[in-house]
């Protein structure tokens, strides 16, 4: 591990006192115990996000010496009730996560940490506008700075390479929404033996969450999704697991030298925060 990495859990605080607090950085990994589909496991996107972290903090450490990276442990812990009609989904409520990212990210602040990353990868309505919430108070009271990661990569309009290639499969990432062909590559690619069943078995399941939502459904089940996918996990390749990974970590790595040097981030679509902030209630 490189001297400029840094695992919370193990420094003591007259470490973590020591730490030039302007050249430091807090990545926190945080995602929900959740279905999976019959394939896949409910720590899917737990797994996803920590080694996304991890993979981001190494890219960090290696090419900028000076910075010091703390890689929190993982809060495996979210807001999911489109999937709670299944077993193995443990969901909170809104204001339950947002009252624990306050004073998660509180108690970082009062360590000294300015900049603080919530490496997320759950894109549940309720569980994006908890994190903004908790970021909006806490940056009021503290002199920090917080960003959420999921919802700038994907409700950005940036290009993705992995989007990119599920179109060249012929898929419309639209309705690649969950335990789909990008989650079940990560998980092909990244623990081939956490695979319940083979994918190829599992035919597409190609559903439109938006036009279910508006009809007044709650829940994935509900709109048909009755092995808890929806998207195409026959089509799952290692090499797009590997994409996922590795573009996922460059740009939070990229994120992060952005945020400690003041400059323009990638920011989520003003029509979806409106929706987040009009819309949904936690
Ligand atoms: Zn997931």
């Amino acid at each position: 591990m490189s001297t400029n990495l840094h695992k919370l859990l193990e420094l003591s605080w007259v470490e973590l006192e020591a730490l030039d607090k302007n050249q430091s950085i807090v990545l926190l990994p945080l995602s929900p115990i959740e279905e999976h589909g019959p394939h896949l496991p409910l720590g899917t996107d737990i797994l996803a996000a920590q080694d996304i972290a991890e993979t981001a903090a190494g890219y960090l450490c290696k090419d900028n010496p000076l910075l010091q990276v703390v890689l929190s442990p993982t809060i495996p812990l979210g807001c999911s009730d489109v999937t709670a009609d299944f077993p193995g989904t443990i969901s909170l409520r809104g204001k339950t996560l947002y009252h624990l990212l306050v004073d998660f990210c509180s108690g970082l602040a009062k360590s000294g940490f300015t900049y603080i990353i919530i490496a997320n990868h759950h894109l549940d309505s309720v569980h994006l506008k908890a994190i903004m919430e908790a970021i909006e108070t806490v940056t009021a009271e503290f002199q920090v700075q917080i960003i959420e990661t999921a919802g700038r990569i994907l409700y950005s309009g940036m290009t993705l390479a992995e989007v990119t290639k599920g179109e060249e499969l012929g898929l419309s990432m639209k309705t690649e929404v969950h335990a789909d062909v990008r989650e079940t590559s990560y998980i092909k690619y990244r623990y081939p033996h956490l695979l319940k069943q083979a994918p190829e078995q599992l035919s597409p399941v190609l559903i439109n969450v938006r036009e279910g939502i508006r009809n007044g459904l709650k829940t994935f089940k509900a709109m048909g999704a009755e092995q808890g996918y929806i998207g195409s996990p026959a089509l799952a390749s290692e090499n797009l697991g590997r994409i996922h990974l590795e573009e996922q970590a460059r740009i939070i790595a990229e994120m992060a030298i952005k945020l400690m040097a003041g400059q323009a981030l990638p920011e989520i679509n003003p029509h979806i925060i409106k929706y987040l902030k009009t819309v949904v209630s936690l």
